[in-house]
């Protein structure tokens, strides 16, 4: 039996995380969820999971979640606080945590769980683009394990020798290819790409996802922090981590081996499947998606990703080749720029400017501990914020 923290259980991931473990009560067992603000969300969870603890992040909100808690007549203790989002994440109780809050909040609690020797089930890419020299350095000082939830990464996972330990050469690997679905923009020119709304960007063809990361899908900025965190999960040099754009979102990734050979993992764009693996892993279970079939997709198309229009992709291949702090930097700035562009502060277009003119206006160094990569984020996010100011003006 898994027994199973989940944070980040009110958004997308958590919602299909819980669909999976309700099909196999006998295998997995979910002890405590947590939510950012939303209370309501939570204690639905709760319910429908039967877990012992809820986590609410925001202190100020500890007393609503006490008394929704008690006015759904359930046992399960409230928590509240960052704090409790590390507690629940060591329990010494619990073996796996799935870690899918969304951001840079997601950081503190992944490293808990690391350092705690948990396995891991890694939804949460913000916090490996933040800190990814410290993560790897607590999974092998805790003894845990990561098993990627990002269908991209889950895919390598499954592409990669069983005994892949971070070393691509010694396994014949020679690139892995990270597939894109191009977001609602695909095709579109600069010219195009100046009035359109949060809506529209929110609007992916393929993946029903949060908006947060919808937009970053849709500014290729996704895949920038995805190939970010292929080079820390795997170990593969950045020059050795290509993106293709790949429509129909079939193919989530591929490996390509010395010897011609490319593997590939395919199957219908929905979470359950890489949750199903990575909570079942080395075994395999019923996820409640359906095998392909290929006769109706028809085929399957690929090209070389627009760099010019969808600026971001670009941005965060040379964040990763200054290294030090400054993914960090890139991945605060980038959440800033999406939230005004979410409000409509700003343009589609001022997300890559807010993020290029962060990059380079913010100092980078090196990362040692927990405390450089927050530093790094909080100057990112005050001077993102004197960014957007000047495009308001
Ligand atoms: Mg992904």
């Amino acid at each position: 039996m898994r027994r199973i923290t989940l944070l980040g259980a009110t958004g997308s991931i958590g919602g299909s995380t819980l669909d999976v473990v309700a099909r196999h009560p006998d295998r997995f067992q979910v002890v405590a969820v947590s939510a950012h603000r939303d209370v309501a969300g939570l204690v639905e969870c709760a319910k429908a999971c039967g877990a012992q603890y809820a986590a609410i992040a925001d202190p100020a909100l500890e007393s609503a979640l006490v008394l929704a808690l008690r006015e759904a007549k359930l046992g399960t203790r409230a928590l509240a606080g960052a704090a409790a989002l590390d507690h629940i994440a060591t329990l010494a109780e619990v073996d796996t945590v799935v870690a899918a809050v969304v951001g840079a909040a997601g950081l503190a609690s992944t490293l808990a769980a690391a350092a705690a020797g948990k396995r891991i089930l890694l939804a949460n890419k913000e916090s490996v683009v933040m800190a990814g020299p410290l993560l790897a350095a607590a999974l092998v000082a805790g003894g845990a394990s990561i098993i990627p939830v990002d269908s991209e990464h889950n895919a390598i996972f499954q592409c990669l020798p069983r005994a892949y330990a971070n070393d691509p050469a010694l396994h014949g690997i020679e690139r892995i290819v990270l597939t894109a679905s191009g977001g609602p923009f695909r095709g579109r020119s600069a010219a195009e790409l100046e009035h359109i709304t949060p809506d529209q960007a929110c609007a992916h063809p393929k993946w029903r996802m949060g908006r947060k990361i919808s937009v970053d899908s849709a500014t290729l900025m996704n895949k920038g922090l995805e190939v970010i965190e292929a080079h820390w999960l795997f170990g593969v040099p950045r020059e050795c981590i290509e993106v293709v754009i790949h429509p129909q979102s079939i193919v989530h990734s591929l490996v390509a081996y010395r010897d011609g050979s490319m593997l590939a993992q395919l199957g219908h764009p929905d979470m359950r499947t890489a949750i199903a693996y990575a909570l079942a892993w080395p075994e395999r279970v019923d996820a409640g998606v359906a095998a392909l079939d290929l006769g109706a997709i028809g085929k399957l198309e690929f090209e070389a990703p627009d760099t010019a229009t969808f600026r971001c992709l670009d941005l965060a291949y040379a964040a990763l080749a200054a290294g030090g702090t400054a993914p960090a930097i890139l991945n605060a700035a980038n959440e800033v720029a999406v939230e005004a562009f979410l409000n409509g502060r700003i343009r589609f277009s001022g997300i890559a400017t807010v993020v290029a003119a962060t990059l380079e206006a913010v100092s980078t160094g090196p990362i040692t501990a927990l405390e450089d990569a927050l530093l790094a984020d909080a100057a990112a996010r005050q001077r993102s914020r004197a960014v957007i100011a000047t495009l308001q003006g």
